[in-house]
């Protein structure tokens, strides 16, 4: 008997030893633990704290009386749904977790509460943690941030611009109103982020953004997609909210000056292209995009333009659209054709060259202007086996002059797109046909635009290189409308200058035109290189020309665009 009491005994002792161990284990757990634990018996009504309690709460657990306690370091529009989570048995529910905000203070907390039933459903005992969730949910709301904002402006992104675009023209279609987008680009970022550095251009985004921001209402969002481009939606755009009060709140916003950190201060003008639902388009993202491209003919106009997706830009947008599915058959068909302009010798008026101006002569026979086809040949990429034919049809065709009429000074312009210059196959295509028809290469030039030199500039640099070392010419063309500046131009191999056509225009009537074309010409002569100028049309212009040394001509005064065969007759003519 006293045996079995003793073995009895030191059962329950080695029971008791570890139990107590598990609890200590348990208890040190809890106490390590970042968290608070609350745990209850509900027989018992026997509360037991853990773990780190007095980070949360400003009570003890001698304090302790009810759970109103704890609802009163709560942020009051959690406190239902808190009380709720302290207390599931209410709602026989077994698990039941929520967030919220702690009063007065700025960190977020996690609880969750786990109650245990018996058979009969009855609550037994249950276990509340509160966990510090304030660092997850900070980076949780950057997260969230970072999808719908731009960090550099504050504004919204472009995919956020996007879904409350769409968002208010549903509304819009709803009450039958309008929405207007406004497609802003700042003129001449490039020049800025060139001559100041990448870090002042972002820092006039950055506070172009910020006078932007002061617009934003119920009714107007605004985004920056990148770079120096912002993109507005503006929600029923009448009386304080019409699009042209915006444009001349954005315009005098940029006329301010902006104050740079490196102690410059620049004013600035944008170009703006506007397209209006239902007018324009129904659907956000085409809406977008007529603004878009309203916005580069604004920019072609010049600077500080809005153009509007209006009646003829619909109309030449659809023409171009038919222009640009016809380009394909013309190629097959041949309906191009070649023509050529003179240009002259200031001095002497002896002929200098021919540039070769492509053609196309549609199925119904009108002429459609390269002016308006090349550009969408570059845009879809018709402009590679176009610029091939080119090559080979004024090559062949003005190789054949050559070998009859004997000229040693009569010089071919080939005007190459960019496109086509950066092609891998370029260089070897034209020495192919160079070789085909042997023409002098000391009588072939390619006239090239500043656009060419935006990528990769070593890379065009060592291609002229090449063709230069073959005796290949090269003129800069419609030379003052880029990016251009004479101190760049300084390392490029190039020999001839061409002075655009819009300087031209306005050269004998407005005086600041005729003292930069004199610069040009003067300069462009200190840097070896020749001049022409292009789209002369009278004589006024051609003697003043001649008179601030502007070496060759070139324009309608002296010869427009002409077939090959009266070009031929011309040289037959000079030779005879
Ligand atoms: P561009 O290279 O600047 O060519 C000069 C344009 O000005 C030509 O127009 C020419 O006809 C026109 N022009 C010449 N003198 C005068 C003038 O005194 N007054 C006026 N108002 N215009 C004058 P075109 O032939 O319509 O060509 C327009 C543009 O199309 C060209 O500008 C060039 O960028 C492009 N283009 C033409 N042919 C070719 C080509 O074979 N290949 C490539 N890649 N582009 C071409
Ligand atoms: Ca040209
Ligand atoms: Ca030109």
């Amino acid at each position: 008997m006293i045996n079995e009491t003793n073995y009895q005994i030191s059962l329950l002792t080695a029971m008791n030893n570890r139990l107590e161990k598990d609890e200590s284990m348990y208890r040190m757990l809890c106490q390590t633990s970042d968290n608070a634990f609350m745990y209850y018996n509900y027989a018992e009504k026997r509360t037991v704290f853990l773990g780190n309690w007095s980070r949360f709460f400003p009570f003890t657990a001698e304090e302790y009386k009810s759970v109103s306690q704890i609802l009163e370091c709560v942020e009051e529009s959690c406190q239902s749904e808190v009380y709720n989570c302290l207390m599931p048995e209410r709602n026989s529910v077994r698990k039941a977790t929520t967030t919220f905000k702690m009063k007065d203070k700025s960190y977020w907390i996690e609880l969750e509460t786990n109650v245990y039933y018996d058979e009969m459903q009855q609550p037994v005992e249950k276990i509340l943690c509160f966990k510090d969730i304030t660092k997850f949910k900070i980076q949780n709301d950057e997260l969230s941030y970072m999808a719908y904002y731009d960090s550099m402006t504050g504004l919204l992104n472009r995919n956020c611009f996007i879904s409350r675009l769409r968002a208010m023209i549903e509304r819009a279609e709803e009450s039958r109103n309008m929405v207007s987008v406004l497609f802003i680009d700042i003129d001449g970022f490039r020049k800025i982020n060139d001559g100041m550095g990448m870090m002042m251009g972002d820092e006039i985004v950055q506070l172009f953004g910020q006078r932007l921001k002061g617009l934003e209402g119920e009714k107007i969002i605004i985004s920056h997609f990148n770079s120096d481009i912002f993109c507005i939606g503006v929600y029923d755009p009448c009386g304080s909210r019409s699009v042209e009060h915006i444009i001349d709140t954005l315009k005098s916003n940029l006329a301010e000056p902006f104050n740079l950190s490196n102690g410059a201060e620049v004013t600035l003008t944008a170009s703006i292209g506007i397209a209006e639902y239902p007018e324009s388009s129904k659907e956000a993202l085409e809406l977008i995009n007529c603004a878009e491209i309203v916005m580069f003919k604004a920019k072609h106009k010049g600077k500080n333009v809005v153009q509007y997706f209006d009646s003829p830009i619909i109309q030449e947008f659809r023409n171009n659209v038919i222009i640009e599915r016809k380009l394909d058959k013309a190629l097959k068909n041949q309906h191009f054709f070649m023509c050529y302009q003179p240009q002259y010798h200031t001095d002497n008026c002896k002929l200098r060259g021919v540039e070769a101006l492509v053609r196309w002569k549609d199925e119904e026979g009108n002429i459609i202007s390269p002016g308006t086809f090349i550009p969408l040949a570059e845009k879809n990429g018709a402009i590679l086996p176009l610029g091939d034919w080119i090559m080979e049809e004024s090559i062949a065709e003005f190789t054949n002059w050559y070998r009859k009429y004997g000229f040693e000074d009569v010089i071919l312009s080939l005007n190459i797109s960019a496109l086509q210059f950066k092609n891998r196959n370029f260089v070897s295509h034209l020495l192919r046909v160079i070789d085909r028809y042997k023409i002098p290469t000391h009588l072939l030039e390619l006239e090239i635009t500043e656009s060419v030199f935006i990528e990769d500039m070593q890379d065009i640099i060592n291609k002229m290189n090449i063709l230069r070392e073959l005796g290949i010419r090269f003129s800069m063309d419609d030379f003052g409308t880029g990016f251009s500046s004479l101190s760049y131009l300084r390392n490029l191999p190039i020999d001839t200058l061409k002075i655009d056509k819009s300087f031209i225009d306005t050269l004998v009537t407005d005086e600041p035109t005729r003292t930069i074309a004199e610069t040009i010409i003067d300069l462009s002569k200190k840097l070896g290189f020749n001049t022409i100028a292009e789209g002369v049309e009278d004589e006024v212009q051609y003697s003043l020309l001649k008179k601030i040394g502007c070496e060759n001509i070139q324009g309608f005064y002296l010869g427009k665009p002409m077939e090959g065969k009266q070009i031929e007759s011309m040289l037959s003519d000079m030779v005879s």
